[in-house]
């Protein structure tokens, strides 16, 4: 192996190496997950952090505006000249007020990372990016993936957006479980013009499909199993240090689904830290929802650990195998992290122990009244990302995060992707959702409310509500 780039098996024991642009996303050896590993000395590492900072000086160059290109020193797989960019990544922290969302935390120290204004409206268009290049640099027209509904609606914005070096326009294929998809997403993925499977299946069932087409079809795989998009989704991490004037704030808070960004960003603070480029690495906290918790249950139930890169399979397996018996399948409002069987689950681990991580859960209710609590500070997301929120405010509760704690959460994608679930929560005012029976009634619910054609009656109602409030 001689070029600066490569993949390479995340298991230490084993670490075989592959070309860069070899087709595959298992170790050829012993079958785990593959990362893009660089040889940092053979490549211009910027001595310091700040140099990102310059680019916005020629930000109408646009891998320069790029969220995720101006980082490509620290992600260095391809040449300048073959990255895709349609100026993902023009995201802000955000510093939300704290006595709005009733939090047990210092004022000014929470911040949110607010990846619903990427141009798809959510974070996958940082991955997007990365695994468009690396697609474009292996000649592949066919690009496909399995999606809760996100990922669909980046890859098909991408594949419309992106021709191969010769001129050829891609083709994106998304897979469509049975499951939730909201309608905000679906829309995207049909208005770009993707090819749109719907599998009789959850998303589990379609993430296995998918891969086994890719390999009959060419097809190049876009989900978080491929090792590229996790290289782009770095970059929230660069964009949140940027933000902070690099200094890492205590705590990352977000949702799990894949676990793609629990992910990357063990993956950015590893590769700073080993580079010298920061002191202090921050804690992280995966949120999944109790309906998809099978991370929260390995780590927290099971014992299940990074170990250096011997987890323990037989408890993955044990689990699976248990859910399969007992026809157990993920059930949540926050489509986006309605996942079972998260496919990057032992990088997640690395990150956890890393990150000197921790994992925990949160109802629906709880996720559907942080959603609405979000909305009232103005920014506004999806269910999934509310997640994020109601497991920061149990962690502080619970007191595993400190109330003097410096957090950010990541907002992953944009209020407008699932409109119903919004107007379900505000207009129905019943237990959110309406299967769990024992949830609370919608605490933030905002009713509109119905008045006759009539002004005194009109005027009434408003002097009414000013009062109420
Ligand atoms: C994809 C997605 C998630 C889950 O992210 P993972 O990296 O798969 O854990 C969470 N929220 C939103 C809005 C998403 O689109
Ligand atoms: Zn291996």
């Amino acid at each position: 192996m001689n070029a600066a780039a490569f993949l390479r098996c995340i298991r230490p024991a084993c670490h075989a190496t592959f070309d860069l642009t070899a087709p595959i996303f298992a170790c050829g050896r012993c079958g785990s997950l593959l990362d893009v590993a660089y040889d940092w000395d053979r490549l211009s590492v910027p001595a310091s952090l700040s140099f990102f900072q310059e680019r916005h000086a020629t930000r109408n160059e646009p891998i320069d505006f790029s969220g995720v290109w101006r980082f490509r020193e620290i992600l260095p797989f391809a040449p300048p000249s073959d990255l895709v960019t349609v100026g993902e990544g023009q995201t802000l922290l955000q510093a939300p007020d704290i006595r709005r969302l009733d939090l047990p935390l210092k004022p000014g120290h929470l911040h949110f990372q607010y990846e619903g204004l990427n141009p798809s409206g959510s974070f996958k268009d940082n991955g997007m990016a990365a695994a468009f290049t690396m697609a474009r640099i292996l000649g592949r027209r066919r690009v496909g993936c399995a999606s809760t509904g996100n990922t669909s609606a980046s890859l098909a914005m991408y594949a419309s957006l992106t021709q191969l070096n010769d001129g050829t326009p891609m083709r994106g294929i998304v897979f469509i479980g049975s499951g939730k998809i909201a309608h905000g997403k679906l829309s995207q993925a049909l208005d770009f013009g993707a090819l749109t499977l719907q599998i009789d299946g959850d998303f589990d069932a379609c993430l296995k499909r998918i891969r086994e087409a890719a390999d009959r079809l060419n097809l190049y795989l876009m989900n978080s199993v491929n090792p590229f998009r996790l290289e782009g989704q770095k970059t929230i991490m660069y964009r949140v240090l940027e933000n902070l004037d690099w200094g890492p704030p205590d705590w990352i808070v977000v949702p799990g689904g894949n676990l793609g960004n629990a992910s990357a960003f063990g993956k950015a603070f590893i590769e700073l830290h080993a580079l010298g480029l920061i002191r202090r690495i921050p804690r992280l906290a995966v949120i999944n929802a109790s309906g998809a918790n099978t991370l929260h249950e390995l780590v927290n139930n099971r014992g299940l650990r990074w170990s250096n890169g011997a987890w323990d399979d037989a408890i993955i397996a044990g689990h699976r195998n248990e859910r399969a018996t007992a026809g157990l399948r993920a059930q949540t409002v926050a489509s986006a992290i309605e996942i079972a069987d998260p496919v990057n689950l032992p990088k997640a681990l690395r990150s956890l122990d890393a990150m000197n991580g921790l994992v925990t859960d949160v109802t629906d209710g709880a996720i559907l009244d942080e959603k609405a609590r979000i909305g009232r500070t103005g920014l506004g997301c999806e269910p999934a990302s509310a997640a994020s929120l109601a497991g920061l405010r149990k962690l502080l509760v619970n007191g595993q995060i400190a109330n003097d704690a410096r957090v950010v959460c990541i907002l992953t994608g944009h209020a407008l992707k699932d409109p119903d679930a919004t107007v379900r929560y505000h207009m129905n005012a019943e237990p959110s959702p309406p299967r769990e029976s024992s949830a609370p009634r919608a605490q933030f619910a905002n009713n509109p409310i119905r008045v006759a054609d009539d002004l005194d009656a009109i005027c009434r109602v408003i002097e009414q509500q000013d009062i109420a409030r």
